[in-house]
């Protein structure tokens, strides 16, 4: 038998090395790009139940998943996430546990979240302005999200990171008070261009709130110094370093800087979909081999080993378009 450790490789010759996982697509915010006012959940039978998530994990990790990044939905609001994330932070080939979260419960959490081994937080932060926070997440308490962070910050984990999504009209003012924000705090920050995820409301039009990568660096360039930077997290963001600060920020740019050509990563839905790229359905029902053939290790590599036949060269967002995928980015896992 051969010795050589085992790897994902789709056709375009990309070694997948990064899985990125939602436990839920319930949420107690109702961001405007991610969600309907009215959101219909899933029924529970039809979402993974956390033994299974953990074995789809178990056996990714086996096949040279190195980072694992759990999210949502809101994953803390799942019952039973803090000890999933334990299970998952002791899988032997896994090197890197991360979450993405709203913060909501986070000054609750984070020391459970440390000793789960979850090394790096992002975290979604659109606004510092408390009104603004409520119309963007429409349930969100800006406060509880700030102690959140302060809470993470003291007890050290190795990089918080804020993920802010910039609307034209909403915060697009915002973006030098987030990386100032950023920077007192020695956090990283990402700017999300919105992508055209899942029906939102008939008040948030997608077309209209753009507001591309560039006209957010031509902002900050007014009042900080970006110097371009090499660093690479596994994710799609382009980074800058501020100034001699600590602090550096990155750009997610799916419609204005394309990064498909260094995708790594592939996601498991809460349906236990296997989604092979943000932008496109090519997917394999991951949720029926472990329900068919519960317990079956070999069979389910197997089909996670063939699922990268499929894996699309790139995505093709177009925001006038709306929705181009149906799914919100809730039950894709952000
Ligand atoms: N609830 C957690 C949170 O908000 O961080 C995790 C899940 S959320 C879906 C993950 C990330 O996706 C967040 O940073 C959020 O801002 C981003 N997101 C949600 N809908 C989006 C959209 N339509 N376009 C771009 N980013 C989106
Ligand atoms: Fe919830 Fe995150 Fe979506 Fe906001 S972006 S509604 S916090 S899942």
């Amino acid at each position: 038998m051969s010795s050589e450790p085992m790897q994902l490789i789709d056709r375009f010759g990309r070694v997948v090395d990064y899985l990125r996982v939602s436990i839920t697509d319930r949420c107690d915010f109702r961001c405007v790009y991610c969600m309907s006012e009215q959101m219909q959940f899933l029924p529970r039978a039809q979402i993974l139940t956390l033994e299974e998530i953990y074995f789809i994990v178990r056996a990714f990790t086996e096949l040279g998943i190195k980072k694992v990044r759990v999210t949502g939905g809101e994953p803390l609001v799942r019952q039973g996430a803090l000890s999933l994330l334990e299970k998952i932070g002791q899988l032997e080939a896994l090197h890197e546990l991360v979450l993405t979260t709203n913060a909501s419960k986070l000054a609750e959490l984070a020391p459970g979240l440390l000793n789960a081994g979850v090394k790096r937080i992002n975290i979604s932060l659109d606004t510092l302005d408390a009104d603004k926070f409520k119309q963007i997440t429409r349930t969100g308490d800006l406060a509880q999200v700030l102690q959140g962070i302060a809470v993470a910050k003291n007890l050290g984990f190795k990089k918080i990171k804020i993920n802010a999504v910039i609307l034209k009209h909403r915060n697009h003012t915002e973006v030098c008070d987030l990386v100032r924000f950023a920077v007192e705090n020695g956090l990283d920050i990402s700017f999300i261009e919105e992508m055209p995820l899942g029906q939102v409301s008939a008040e948030h039009n997608r077309a209209e709130s753009y507001y591309p990568s560039q006209l957010i660096r031509q902002d900050l360039a007014k009042q900080f110094e970006l110097i371009s930077s090499t660093y690479q997290t596994g994710g799609p963001s382009n980074y800058y370093q501020v100034g001699d600060s600590a602090t550096r920020v990155g750009f997610i740019s799916p419609h204005s800087e394309n990064f498909c050509s260094t995708c790594n990563r592939v996601r498991l839905t809460v349906e236990g979909q296997l989604l092979l790229c943000l932008g496109n359905e090519h997917s394999v029902d991951l949720k029926k081999v472990v329900r068919s053939h519960p317990g079956d290790l070999q069979r389910l590599k197997q089909v996670i080993v063939e699922s990268m036949q499929i894996k699309p060269l790139k995505h093709e967002f177009n925001i006038q378009e709306q929705p181009v995928i149906f799914r919100h980015m809730s039950v894709t896992g952000g």
